[in-house]
């Protein structure tokens, strides 16, 4: 008699290569409106990148080598723009991913910038202070032949911060014989830094989740959050979220994470933070670890770490109703496949998390102009920015009938590729 055999479930091996990812979300979007294959070639790769070897000499005399990279992806809107990263897992792959995301992420909210990153594989946590400075200048010399107000205009991203772009600022403007503030943005305030810009992620998350919950009927004072990532990003979004009478359940660093359902008491947290390194400890909380604060039962999940959070793995264990993506790339697309189907509304990166470039364009202009804006200009300026970027998403994501990303992709593909074609092929 033959033995009924019962079908193991395996998951299929999904591609985590950010590069590929976002190759593939553009072609998902480019063949939904219909880009010709001319454009589709140009606006798939990036322009130009750079792959540097850079040498620092140690506190101990030792001299160490690291990578680092700088990726222009587009101009044809405007100067390159886009972040710095320094973590040990950057790659080069991850570098050209980030910086077509930041094409489509100035597009999305229609201010004049194409898109770069750059990145350095480094542990800034196991440097000293003088060491990051070291090598955050030499970084800056290598790439200032190819940066520039008018050219390519860094700002901070995952582990680097105002101090960074101050070493920047400074390299590029000793190399080049005058000062250049419009050099790069999230400076400090005092050197030409803009009101607003370190919580501008932040608040232009909690600009596009109030759309969200518009469209969606959530009541944002009754509604729960979780979020992982208390970086710039998420530690910000947690206060701002607050503020608004949202309940904060969860959060994690990359120490893990903790839990109260009845709400995280965010003032003490935030002090907690600042004083221990991390939010693991607070009192009244219980631990969880970082890949359960994603699967909590909540309203609003805010990933705001890294990329490859919610893949095939945990997809089907995801139970908030709205993702907001204030981290790049947390998605992957057989996720985001799934998400959609269960009728999960993700706020994708490239407008979730585009309060950031806003404020560097603001900080941008008003060092071109040196004359500073108040903060509630800011942010009243922000706030426009944002409302108008989703509702911009949300009409084309019911228009093409596809998911939010598919949607802002179109939103930033078609503005892009209409400069690119307007201003034609040169030579
Ligand atoms: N690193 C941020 C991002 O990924 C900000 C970039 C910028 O301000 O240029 O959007």
């Amino acid at each position: 008699m033959a033995t009924a055999r019962i079908p193991i479930p395996i998951k299929p091996e999904e591609d985590l290569n950010s590069f590929r990812i976002a190759m593939r979300q553009f072609d998902t979007a480019a063949e939904k409106c219909g880009l010709e294959p001319g454009l589709r070639e140009v606006l798939r790769r990036p322009r130009r990148s750079l792959s540097l070897s850079l040498p620092v000499k140690m506190d101990d005399g030792t001299i160490r080598v690291f990578d680092g990279y700088r990726v222009q992806h587009s101009s044809a809107r405007g100067p390159c723009k886009g972040g710095i990263r320094y973590h040990p897992n950057v790659t080069f792959d991850e570098v050209k991913a980030l910086a077509s995301w930041m094409t489509w992420k100035c597009a999305i909210v229609n201010i004049p910038f194409g898109g770069a990153k750059g990145g350095i594989v480094c542990d800034p946590r196991q440097l000293s202070k003088n060491e990051l400075e070291h090598l955050t200048r030499r970084y800056a010399y290598e790439i200032s032949p190819i940066i520039g107000p008018d050219k390519d205009i860094p700002a901070p991203d995952v582990y680097t911060d105002a101090q960074t772009m101050a070493w920047i600022m400074d390299t590029y403007s000793m190399t080049h014989g005058s000062s250049a503030p419009g050099v790069v943005t999230g400076k400090p305030l005092f050197l030409g830094g803009s009101f607003g810009r370190n919580e501008a992620t932040a608040r232009g998350c909690l600009f596009v989740i109030r759309s969200a919950c518009e469209v969606t009927g959530i009541k944002l004072n009754r509604a729960t959050v979780a979020i992982q990532g208390f970086g710039n990003a998420g530690s910000i979004a947690a206060e701002l979220l607050a503020q608004n009478g949202a309940t904060i359940i969860a959060v994690s660093d990359s120490r893990g994470g903790i839990l109260n359902r009845a709400g995280l008491n965010v003032t003490a947290l935030l002090e907690h933070k600042a004083k221990t390194g991390s939010v693991v400890g607070l009192p009244n909380s219980d631990p969880i670890s970082s890949e359960d604060v994603l699967e909590l039962q909540c309203d609003i999940l805010v990933p705001a770490a890294l990329e490859n959070q919610i893949t095939l793995e945990n997809v089907d264990r995801i139970q908030a109703r709205i993702v907001a993506e204030a981290a790049n790339g947390p998605t992957t697309p057989d996720a985001d496949i799934v998400l959609y189907k269960r009728g999960v509304l993700v706020i994708p990166d490239i407008l979730a998390n585009a309060g950031g470039v806003t404020v560097s364009y603001f900080e941008w202009v008003q060092d071109l102009q040196e004359l500073f804006w108040d903060e509630d200009d800011v942010n009243r300026r922000l706030e426009r920015v944002m409302v108008k970027a989703f509702a911009d998403v949300h009409s084309a994501s019911k228009k093409y009938d596809v998911d939010m990303r598919t949607g802002a992709y179109v939103v930033g593909i078609e503005r892009v590729a209409n400069a690119t074609r307007t201003r034609g092929i040169w030579p």
